[in-house]
């Protein structure tokens, strides 16, 4: 496949809708809480018959500082003496949640994600490790994706050695912006030396892929500064790119109100600066690989998309199929064959919870055939912006053309303004329909096709 994308702003201004991620099908929004520790332990006993290999994530809550762009649940706090009766609790639950598991199950992803994972020290990060060693069934070939995101205010190149010794692999950094009126509006300060001093030290320790993560949209970025930021970054090389779109919903966000919202650049100036942004990163060599997301071209998430390898979880793009997901600790999903299982969002909640020696979740839901169909579908539409109906039926044991007539002729729009190209049972994505194929797969979603909720981000 070709992996370009090709950039039309009246087209992109046509499909602005507001839409899902689809990290999960369905998404948060279908959890209920009737869903509970049963369920998932169900969920758990029936994966322990299949031959899927695992895949961790640890939760850790806290910030020093709150960004106030930031959607994450999080818990800002100075007090570092939190993180140790939380890992407790952590390790408590990896113990509850290991004695469910087949010891056997080689753990082949890892994560650990926030909030801002290296709050912890050096100490508690080699403890907690060693934990989950203890157990779970980690790799120490160093051919699994163990995976760690890193705030470069909270690390230094002693805590990048720590982790490449501990296991990591890969890791993932937040810089969103280097202009320093714009970190200041958005409470990020984070100067370049610092950044740059994490992504050498990886390379140096050895690590696999390093992605930084930007962000567009914030108050006092226009298309000059935010390419300067860019240019910045590929100073570095990193392997990946994310360009987020900044999602305002100081509603659900409070913190997010003490931004000005006078100081936010236009959808205009949007679109430029993401015009701008993937020109630049084409030219440099980067592939886009779908949702944000940007690769070199040998890098392995752009391999696994030629190859057809791609898939997609609460991580974004993963190279790693068909894992099954034990998430660790506040607020983190689970996905287990055909569950989804979240834990309480509140530490006290899911602090009274482990200690009372029960899995912390509240609420989740099982996929009915229905919705493993169209996950898959889906994913596979996100991951290779092509599919063939007639093939992917028969994977599913369904007539594709029949099961899904009724998306195949809502998708003739796409076909008519050249965003996609239908023949016969195949279709497939083309540059410039590829920044519009979360769209697209809201036509799979039966419950967001018709209705548009406001709740989630603008694509665009
Ligand atoms: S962006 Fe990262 S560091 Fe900033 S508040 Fe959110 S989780 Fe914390």
């Amino acid at each position: 496949m070709h992996q370009s994308l090709a950039f039309d702003p009246e087209l992109i201004k046509k499909y602005d809708r507001v839409g899902p991620r689809y990290t999960s099908y369905p998404t948060a929004v279908q959890f209920q809480e009737s869903f509970n520790n049963a369920d998932y332990q169900q969920a758990i006993a029936r994966s322990n018959q299949s031959d899927r290999l695992l895949s961790l994530y640890a939760h850790i809550p806290f910030c020093n500082t709150a960004c106030f762009y930031c959607a994450c649940n999080k818990i800002p706090t100075r007090d570092r003496s939190r993180a140790a009766p939380y890992l407790e609790r952590l390790y408590h639950e990896m113990a509850m949640q290991s004695r469910l598991l087949d010891p056997s199950r080689v753990v082949d992803q890892l994560h650990l994600g926030g909030g801002t994972p290296t709050f912890i020290s050096n100490d508690e990060m080699k403890q907690l490790m060693e934990q989950f060693r203890t157990h779970f069934n980690l790799r120490d070939d160093d051919e699994g994706e163990y995976s760690i995101e890193i705030d470069p205010r909270e690390a230094d190149a002693g805590t990048v050695k720590l982790l490449r010794e501990l296991g990591f692999n890969r890791m993932s950094l937040g810089v969103q912006d280097f202009d320093p009126a714009v970190q200041k509006a958005v409470n990020r300060i984070q100067s370049k030396a610092e950044t740059f001093e994490v992504m050498h030290a990886a390379r140096e320790y050895g690590f696999k892929s390093i992605n930084v993560d930007l962000i567009y949209g914030l108050p006092l970025q226009n298309e000059v500064s935010f390419i300067r930021t860019v240019d910045q970054v590929l100073e570095a090389s990193p392997d990946r790119v994310t360009v987020f779109n900044y999602a305002h919903l100081p509603s659900m966000f409070p913190a997010q109100k003490r931004m000005n919202e006078a100081d936010m650049p236009t959808g205009d100036t949007k679109l430029r600066m993401l015009a701008m942004t993937i020109e630049r990163l084409q030219a440099a060599g980067y592939v886009y690989i779908g949702m944000d997301h940007f690769a070199k071209p040998d890098d392995e998430l752009t391999q696994a998309q030629r190859q057809g390898k791609l898939y997609r979880n609460f991580q974004g793009y993963s190279t790693h199929a068909d894992c099954d997901l034990v998430a660790l600790g506040s607020t983190s999903i689970s996905m287990v064959d055909n569950v989804y299982a979240q834990n309480l969002r509140d530490l006290d909640d899911y602090t009274a919870r482990i200690d009372a020696n029960e899995l912390a979740i509240f609420r989740g839901v099982t996929l009915t055939r229905d919705d493993e169909i169209r996950r898959a579908i889906i994913m596979r539409l996100m991951c290779d912006f092509a599919l063939d109906f007639v093939e992917f039926g028969k994977a599913w044991g369904i007539d594709g053309m029949a099961y899904f007539a009724l998306e195949r002729e809502l998708l003739s729009e796409f076909v008519a303004d050249g965003l996609l190209v239908m023949q016969g049972s195949r279709i497939e994505v083309q540059p410039v329909g590829r920044m519009m194929v979360r769209t697209m797969a809201m036509l799979f979603d039966v419950y967001n096709r018709d209705k548009v909720t406001g709740k989630f981000s603008k694509i665009i």
